[in-house]
């Protein structure tokens, strides 16, 4: 009587790891992925293979709850992944892209500048980070 051992509800969730690329999904702990919690700064994105594409890609961890809230976030990752795609920014410039806290509409907004040319890596990542 009286389950004294309640844990946290962000503790019990489950994850799942998503790939932007194409779409395929699995179970994060099965994955490996045990300490979820931990996963910072790059946010929500872990790097991880995915069995579908065959190749490493930036993964997409979300708590099963939310998984289908997160197109905004999705279409960030798809548009700075065909920069990185293009070679007009670097995979470390987009990383940090994508781990900012802000709007996703911001970051591809920033994301376009800089493939563009507008405006330096530098002073891009600057205002991301204000
Ligand atoms: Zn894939």
């Amino acid at each position: 009587m009286g389950n004294t051992d309640q844990r946290p509800a962000s503790d019990t969730g489950i994850w799942i790891l998503r790939c932007p690329a194409c779409g395929r999904t699995g179970d994060a702990r099965k994955a490996g992925i045990i300490r979820v919690g931990a996963w910072s700064p790059l946010g929500k994105y872990v790097l991880g293979w995915c069995s579908n594409c065959r190749r490493l890609r930036m993964l997409n961890l979300v708590q099963a709850d939310h998984a289908c809230t997160d197109t905004q976030a999705d279409e960030t990752w798809k548009e700075v992944s065909a920069y990185v795609a293009s070679k007009t920014i670097d995979a470390q410039t987009a990383e940090q892209i994508i781990a900012a806290n802000v709007p996703e509409e911001r970051k591809r907004e920033i994301a376009a500048y800089i493939a563009e040319g507008m405006m330096e890596v530098d002073d891009a990542l600057r205002m991301l980070n204000a």
